[in-house]
């Protein structure tokens, strides 16, 4: 089956018709037997008014002329002018006059109506016909009946070989006609019309979707940069958003992914080639292998490996494979600890290190090897960028259902624009310079984390030319 006959415009135009179609046609049946009953309403009452006249005049013509003599022209007059049959029997029961020429010669003038023949004209009965009272006795009866209807009480009109008429009078049943016939019509035409507006308005809707569509396959065939063109702002147009910063943040990532290979390899390349570069020369004669050479050779080496046990530190973390070993412990405890391991250190590079710890600070639930691996990083990292007189603080404090460690410094700062860029993967604010102190570009990356990963969260403030402070905060235990 073809696919068209599917798709959605054509389940809207269907739905739509269907709906219409219910619509009008219960509508058109409604109205329909509410005119046909309004119609024979209307009907009804005027045979009566019609009927009540003839009886009038009949009354009169018998009190002007004090008989029936003649009778049978007037009868043909009177019901010519009313478009009524009438048949008039004086007050004996017998014929007096009838419209129509009898067709049963037993009941021709002057013969009993009713005589209870066999063969007699059953569709009427006397109950059929009405009195008519001519001062203050009954002279006559009359039956009084639309013209052509016959057998109908309470005028029924006793021509047998009348054919069956229309129960309606042609005027009035046009009315009911012409009713269904507009309903008809008005009813096709604003299918037709509603199907057409279902079509063009739908028309917009699935160009989005058509073009959602599009965009969508050719990025699931590897184009990252194909997007899809929204406009407006109803549900659809947002959809297409959606889509368009999936597929921004796919082609940022992938991006991200290569240059991270291309990173990669200049990272391992640079202390590689010192390697290399060394061994040569010692096989050339023309380094001495010498303690001091060997020991270049040797950093190189540490470097590598440090690189390699980060990347894997990374790569297990962010891939939420990173066992934390979780037990309470005392923040004051990790700050002396990490603090003390960089007191020798801070002391030959000429740099004074403080801490201030609150007192009374709740336990943290944590991995203390990873944390103390977090704020070595920091105050490492801190260390290293503070020149000699200059002076870095850490700083434990409480706050509102967490745990604030930061680490201050006095050092160059960090541009504003490389900010939120400092604890990207091997990003490095000045790389030829960061290069040589040995860092792998992976520290803060790694402190993010290893923060994350405990629920906290990691931050960094600095101004160019002051310093800088990067802290972390840990959900207190019981938080
Ligand atoms: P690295 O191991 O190379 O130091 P990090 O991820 O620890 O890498 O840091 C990323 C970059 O952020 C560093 O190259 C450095 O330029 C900058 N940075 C980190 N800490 C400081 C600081 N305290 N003062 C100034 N710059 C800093």
């Amino acid at each position: 089956m073809p696919r068209w006959r599917f798709g959605l415009r054509w389940r809207l135009a269907l739905g739509f018709a269907v709906i219409l179609a219910l619509a009008l046609g219960s509508v058109a049946l409604f109205t329909g037997k509410v005119a046909d009953r309004e119609v024979n309403l209307v009907q009804a009452e005027q045979d009566r008014v019609r009927a009540g006249r003839v009886v009038v005049a009949l009354a009169e013509y018998h009190e002007t002329n004090g008989s029936w003599d003649g009778l049978q022209e007037f009868v043909r007059r009177t019901s010519f002018q009313t478009e009524r049959d009438i048949i008039v029997l004086d007050s004996e029961g017998r014929l007096v006059a009838e419209t129509s020429p009898p067709n049963d010669r037993r009941r021709g003038p002057g013969r009993k109506f009713f005589s209870h023949h066999e063969d007699e004209d059953h569709s009427l009965a006397p109950e059929h016909f009405a009195p008519i009272i001519a001062g203050d006795s009954q002279v006559g009866s009359v039956a009084v009946a639309p013209r052509g209807r016959g057998g109908h009480p309470p005028w029924a009109l006793g021509v047998a070989d009348t054919p069956p008429a229309p129960d309606v009078e042609p005027p009035l049943s046009r009315f009911a006609d012409a009713v269904r016939r507009t309903l008809t019509i008005v009813g096709l035409v604003a299918g037709v019309a509603g199907i057409l507006l279902v079509v063009l308005l739908s028309r917009r809707m699935l160009a989005s979707i058509g073009s959602l569509t599009a965009a969508a396959r050719e990025l699931g065939s590897g184009n990252l940069s194909s997007r899809a063109s929204v406009r407006g702002s109803d549900e659809i147009a947002e959809l297409g958003r959606t889509f368009n910063s999936m597929a921004d943040a796919l082609e940022e990532s992938e991006r991200q992914r290569q240059s991270l290979v291309s990173d990669m390899a200049h990272e391992l390349r640079t202390p590689l080639s010192n390697i290399q570069g060394h061994i040569e020369a010692m096989q050339d004669g023309l380094l001495e292998p010498d303690a001091d050479n060997l020991e270049t050779v040797h950093l190189q080496a540490l470097h590598l490996n440090r690189l390699v046990d980060d990347l894997r530190l990374l790569a297990q973390s962010e891939a939420q494979e990173l066992r934390l070993d979780l037990s309470p412990a005392s923040v004051s405890e990790i700050v002396q600890r990490v603090t003390a391991s960089f007191r020798a250190r801070a002391e030959a590079e000429e740099v004074r290190l403080e801490t201030t710890v609150e007192e009374a600070l709740p336990t943290v639930s944590v991995d203390r090897v990873r944390i103390e691996q977090v704020l070595t990083n920091l105050v490492d990292n801190a260390i290293r960028h503070t020149p000699p007189g200059g002076q870095v603080v850490v700083v434990a404090s409480q706050t509102a259902g967490s745990i604030r460690v930061e680490v201050t410094d006095t050092g160059p700062g960090i541009p504003s624009e490389a900010l939120p860029r400092v604890f990207d993967r091997l990003y490095r604010v000045d790389p030829s310079r960061d290069r040589g102190t040995g860092g792998s570009g992976l520290g803060l990356t790694i402190a993010r984390q290893l923060v994350e990963t405990h629920g906290g969260v990691i931050r960094v403030e600095s101004e160019e030319g002051k310093g800088s402070r990067f802290g972390f905060d840990l959900p207190a235990a019981g938080h």
